[in-house]
Order: structure tokens, then C-alpha cells, then sequence
């Protein structure tokens, strides 16, 4: 008990103090440990993890151990935190997260400002050392500064800065030019007037209570899966590599917008990937989600390691299996196509509070709906 106040007090100071949090973040990411961090890994043609952003399948192990030790500093949960909690004390552990992203928040915007009165009249994010992977002068970093900095750098397509948005994502890499080129892109706006109305093909969900590890990878708060949780439509069963959020919903349905939407990203073996999407709109508290909150990080490429079996996806699937099914993309560069979608249709709850949480991090990571451009959007009835 003692040492589980204590993990929370240190947090909370580290966040009041601001910068030092994000330094004391930098530190921890300075270890050699991390020598390929998955956030970021170059994307392949066939298997581009990322609607998502980030190879799921290799990330959790070994993400974990080196990030043991540092768990305090951090404010970073121990796995023995979470079992005998009573709801007030999760509760209470939100709101201080909730402190805590907001101090770093504002850290942030400073130093973002200053990089882009410092780059002024460069063209942002075009080095080579800007782009993926766990660039080694993250080692450098001796200021608070410094480490924003740097997480800035590296974020270099993004949802809503001047020439690193969606309208610019094409331009920043020749891997990007789906983005801009592709005719089956993602997200839709989905009308029902124009539905296919399509037999019933039930999606078969067999998911089970698994561990894995939460990591804030810039774009989303995004859960990396470990278990058995699998997924089978049209003949072919996929496997659940990890599911993130975005605050708004990408998705429209007739013209109505949802406050967030999950994505479950789904791969079989051929490499193909199926996407579920879970609308959110503001409501009662959704416990899955309070469990995945209760483990945020909170600093770019923070990993924190959940404890085995805590996450059951069934949690986050509504009730009603209808869905709406059409061929698309990955949301995020490299906007890669082929993604099978399936957008649930009835829609699912988080509170404001669990919605405050998100979006005090990302406060718009929503890319614009793209056009059909004749694609069929099938209804399963
Ligand atoms: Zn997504």
C-alpha cells in the first residue's frame, strides 16, 4: 500500500514540476535497450501494422522488462497496482493522470512553439533523422527542452500542423503517395441510402482476457495485444494485434459525427489486414477502456505494461453484431490499401471524464473522411 502511494505522490509531483517529467521520460528512452522501437518502424507493403501505426506483434516482450525499473519514475503503474484497487482509488488515479497530461500538454505546446519560430522558413521534418525508428541522440537529451524537442521532430506527419497534415501527408515521403493518389481510401462517410443491402455474414469474435502493453506512440494511445484473440470473416480468421483510439470518430454515419472511435486491427496470414470500428459517443464509463486509461502513458514512446489477462475485448463490442463492411486503407500514413473495415453500427459509451482524458492528450487525431469513389459499402443485416 505504502509503495503504491508512493508511485502516485512521485507522479504527481514530477508532473506538477512539468518539464521534469518529460525529461525524466527522455532518460528512461535513452537506454540502448530500445533498439528498435516498434512506434514507428518502416511500414511494409503487405503488412503495415499501422492503421496503427506500430507492429503490434513484436513490440509487447521486450518492451516490458527494461521498462520494469523505471515504472516510478515514470508514473507508470506496477501490475500489482490494479488487483485489489477499490473504484474510488481508480478513480482517484485518473484524475491525477488526468494532472499530469495536462501540465505535460501545456510543456508541450511551449516547446512546439518554440521549434517553429526556431525552423521558420525550413521545410519541417524533412531530415533523414527525423523519421522512424528510436533516433540515437534521444541519449543527448540533457534538458526538458531538448527531449520535447525531439519528440517533435519526430512526429513528422501529424493531424493538424501546417504542412505536416493530411492535406501534406503524400508530400513528406514517396511511401506517403497512397495518401494523396490512392481511390480506396479511409476513413468514409457512411449513408445508408446508398448501402448495399447485404445478407447476414456474422463477424465471429473469439477474443480472450489477455495481457500486453499500452504505449503512447504520438498519434493515439494505442493497447499492443499479446493472447489469442481472433477474429473470422469471409472465410478467413485474423488475429487482433492491437486496438487505438481517435478523438473525434473518423468515421461519419449520415452525416453524423461520434465523439471517438476504436479501431481493432485485425491481421490474417497472408498479411491482410480487417479493422473493426467501435463508435463512441458520451455516455455511461466503459470499464475496458477505464483499465486501458488506468495504464496511459503519458510521454511520447511511453510503453507501460498491463497485467496478464486484464484486457477482454468483449468489453469494447456492442451488442448489436450489425456492421457496415467496404473495402479501404490505413487512416495513417502510409495510408496503405487493401484494409477490409468493418464499422460496427450500434455505438458504444465512454463518460466524459474517459473522454476528458484522451482528448486533454489528443485533442484532434481524426483524419478527414475520404470519397467513395464508387466503392460498394455493404450492409450486413
Ligand atoms: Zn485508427
Amino acid at each position: 500500500m505504502p509503495a503504491h502511494a508512493h508511485t502516485w505522490n512521485s507522479a504527481h509531483r514530477l508532473a506538477v514540476a512539468g518539464g521534469s517529467l518529460l525529461l525524466a521520460g527522455a532518460l528512461l528512452h535513452a537506454s540502448p535497450a530500445h533498439p528498435s522501437e516498434p512506434a514507428h518502424a518502416p511500414a511494409h507493403a503487405t503488412a503495415p501494422e499501422t492503421e496503427a501505426h506500430a507492429p503490434a506483434t513484436s513490440a509487447p516482450t521486450h518492451a516490458t522488462k527494461d521498462q520494469a525499473p523505471a515504472a516510478e519514475l515514470s508514473g507508470k503503474t506496477a501490475p500489482a497496482v490494479h488487483g485489489p484497487l477499490s473504484l474510488e482509488q481508480d478513480a482517484a488515479q485518473i484524475a491525477l493522470k488526468v494532472q499530469a497530461a495536462m501540465s505535460l500538454a501545456k510543456t508541450r505546446e511551449r516547446a512546439q512553439a518554440h521549434v517553429a519560430a526556431a525552423s521558420q522558413g525550413k521545410r519541417p521534418h524533412a531530415t533523414a533523422n527525423s523519421g522512424h525508428g528510436q533516433p540515437s541522440t534521444d541519449i543527448s537529451a540533457g534538458t526538458a527542452h531538448q527531449a520535447a524537442l525531439q519528440g517533435h521532430a519526430e512526429a513528422h506527419w501529424s493531424y493538424t500542423e501546417t504542412g505536416t497534415g493530411p492535406d501534406a501527408w503524400a508530400q513528406l515521403k514517396p511511401e506517403f503517395g497512397a495518401c494523396a493518389a490512392g481511390q480506396r481510401q479511409s476513413p468514409v462517410h457512411i449513408q445508408e441510402g446508398s448501402t448495399l443491402q447485404g445478407p447476414a455474414e456474422p463477424l465471429v469474435f473469439d477474443y480472450q482476457p489477455s495481457g500486453g502493453s499500452v504505449v503512447n506512440n504520438g498519434h493515439t494511445i494505442q493497447v499492443d495485444l499479446e493472447g489469442n484473440n481472433t477474429l473470422t470473416v469471409r472465410g478467413s480468421t485474423y488475429q487482433l494485434l492491437q486496438f487505438h483510439f481517435h478523438h473525434p470518430a473518423e468515421e461519419k454515419v449520415d452525416h453524423k459525427g461520434f465523439a471517438m472511435v476504436a479501431h481493432l486491427v485485425h491481421k490474417n496470414a497472408e498479411g491482410q489486414l480487417a479493422v473493426v470500428a467501435v463508435l463512441i459517443d458520451p455516455g455511461a464509463a466503459n470499464d475496458l477502456v477505464n483499465k486501458v486509461w488506468t495504464h496511459m502513458p503519458l510521454d511520447v514512446k511511453d510503453r507501460v505494461r498491463l497485467p496478464a489477462a486484464l484486457i477482454d475485448m468483449k468489453g469494447l463490442l456492442p451488442q448489436d453484431p450489425r456492421y457496415y463492411q467496404f473495402m479501404g486503407s490505413l487512416t495513417t500514413p502510409p495510408c496503405t490499401e487493401g484494409v477490409l473495415w468493418m464499422v460496427m453500427k450500434q455505438p458504444m459509451t465512454v463518460s466524459r471524464e474517459q473522454l476528458k482524458l484522451f482528448s486533454q492528450l489528443f485533442p484532434m487525431n481524426a483524419r478527414p473522411t475520404q470519397a467513395l469513389n464508387g466503392r460498394v459499402v455493404r450492409e450486413a443485416l
